[in-house]
């Protein structure tokens, strides 16, 4: 699914040369604002049928719009720009062995080799690398990296169902959100919510997020989750009432309770740097990510300030820090 955040410099990456070109693209993203939330009694249709009046599902259903939930605005961003994950996390490996980088995979790091206070490289279970400065990029299980380093940073996973759909032909164009989407991602709530995000794809699936939720690192399915799922994509989309759905997956996006990342030099562990928690936005803010710490790395000015991103910027240890909970 695209990057929230500043895809438009990742995709202008991804898209320039060879199979690159492939791997970014335009569609646009489009912001829908409703009168109400799925299964709420928001909206005037909502309300008539309260009062014993019939509702929409007639001629509003007819015209394509949602039961119940009538759009009281709209937000197209049409320079808004689309990856594929997987092969935009190839094409920058490819880069990166080309550029001389040894990529070790399987191969988990277990420890940090110190000299006092400082770090100065890394533990395998089968070898020892000395290096001038260590990355902690490890996502969702940065917290348990840093804690072997003897740092605190409360990444916890808050886990997000998607549904596919059976392929359709091309009948949704761009990624529609609802509007409550960002509210849902700014929440500190550890409750399910879900709010609908729907988006086509060149094979013809079209995929629904999108749901948030901390459970630890719980990997059930959850009926709930789905449901909630199905029913948002059908209040933006009633064309998908009788569409089936295929497959469904889940993952856990690496949460901080502030709802920043945390990126940049750790002062408790000198030697030790990281590039992490970037909830549900790691995608598209992956290429502006590591250019600060490029940045920092080689010793120039970041384009940004990073000092809202600071490793230290977190109280000390609390009993319920979720990345504990595996
Ligand atoms: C349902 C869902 C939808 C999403 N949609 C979007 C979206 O539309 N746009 C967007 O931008 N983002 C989205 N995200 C969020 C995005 O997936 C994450 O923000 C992003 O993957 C985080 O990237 P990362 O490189 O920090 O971590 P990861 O991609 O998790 O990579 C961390 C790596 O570290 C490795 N690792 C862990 N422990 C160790 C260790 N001890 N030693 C060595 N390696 C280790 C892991 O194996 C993993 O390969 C979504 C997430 C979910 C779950």
């Amino acid at each position: 699914m695209a990057g929230p955040g500043r895809p438009a410099a990742g995709g202008r990456h991804l898209r320039r040369g060879g199979r690159g070109r492939e791997q970014g693209r335009t569609r646009g993203r489009l912001w829908t604002v409703h009168s109400g939330r799925p299964g709420q009694a928001g909206g005037p249709a909502a309300r008539r049928r309260r009062r014993g009046g019939t509702g929409t599902r007639g001629a509003a259903a007819r015209r394509g719009a949602a039961p119940g939930r009538r759009p009281r605005g709209r937000l197209p961003v049409p320079q808004d720009m689309q990856v594929q994950p997987m092969l935009a996390a190839a094409h920058l490996l490819r880069l990166a062995r080309r550029a001389g980088a040894t990529v070790l995979p399987h191969e988990p790091v277990t420890g940090f080799l110190r000299d006092g206070e400082r770090v100065t490289g890394v533990r395998t279970a089968r070898r020892a690398i000395p290096a001038g400065s260590v990355l902690n990029a490890a996502g969702t299980w940065a917290g348990q990296l840093a804690e072997l380093a003897g740092v605190r940073l409360p990444v916890a996973p808050r886990r997000g169902f998607i549904l596919v759909t059976e392929p359709l032909p091309a009948i949704i164009r761009h990624k529609v959100y609802l509007a409550d989407y960002v509210a849902d991602v700014a929440s500190g709530s550890a409750a399910l919510q879900s709010s609908p995000v729907v988006e086509g794809t060149r094979s013809g699936t079209v995929l629904i997020g999108a749901t948030r939720e901390r459970v630890g690192f719980d990997a059930a399915m959850s009926l709930p989750a789905l449901r909630r799922l199905a029913a948002g994509a059908v209040q933006l989309f009633p064309v998908l009432r009788d569409v089936a759905v295929i497959r469904a997956y889940r993952g856990f996006r690496p949460y901080c309770p502030d709802h920043l990342p945390v990126i940049g030099p750790d002062p408790r562990a000198p030697g030790l740097h990281h590039a992490c928690g970037h909830e549900g936005a790691g995608i598209g803010l992956s290429l502006g990510t590591a250019r600060l710490v490029a940045q920092v790395l080689v010793g120039d000015r970041p384009d940004l300030d990073t000092y809202p991103f600071r490793p230290e910027r977190f109280a000390p240890r609390e009993p319920n820090d979720q990345h504990r909970r595996i």
